[in-house]
């Protein structure tokens, strides 16, 4: 299998074509040994942070925005999502306070704070 990728690790972007064979994957395209590293991981176990928004229990209508503190398995967005889509905040919270611990490894942190 053939993928076309995209390489977000620096602005320059190189387009990345991936050869997928049981298992392993052949990169070319990349600019610099980021862009393998990028490629494989992206073939073979995707990551990504997550954002999202939450509700401030005692700020009626005001939402906090967090995100996760490290990249979780993609397949495990929805999931972490659903979590996040059940959690309540009171505030004051401040940028970086952690929201949830624990979760997929990570924890779920405020970006953005509410006095
Ligand atoms: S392969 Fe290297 S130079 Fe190209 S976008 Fe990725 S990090 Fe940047």
């Amino acid at each position: 299998m053939n993928r076309t990728l995209t390489c977000i690790i620096c602005p320059r972007g190189c387009t990345l074509q991936a050869e997928i064979n049981d298992g392993s994957v052949c990169i070319t395209g990349n600019a610099c040994p980021r862009g393998q590293s990028y490629g494989e991981s992206e073939c073979l176990h995707p990551m990504r942070t997550v954002t999202a928004a939450v509700r401030v229990a005692n700020r009626h209508g005001r939402a906090l925005s967090v995100k996760t503190r490290d990249p979780i398995p993609k397949e495990h967005i929805f999931d972490l999502m659903e979590v996040v889509r059940r959690l309540t905040v009171k505030a004051p919270v401040a940028i970086g306070d952690v929201i949830c611990d624990n979760i997929y490894g990570t924890q779920v942190i405020a970006t953005g704070s509410v006095e």
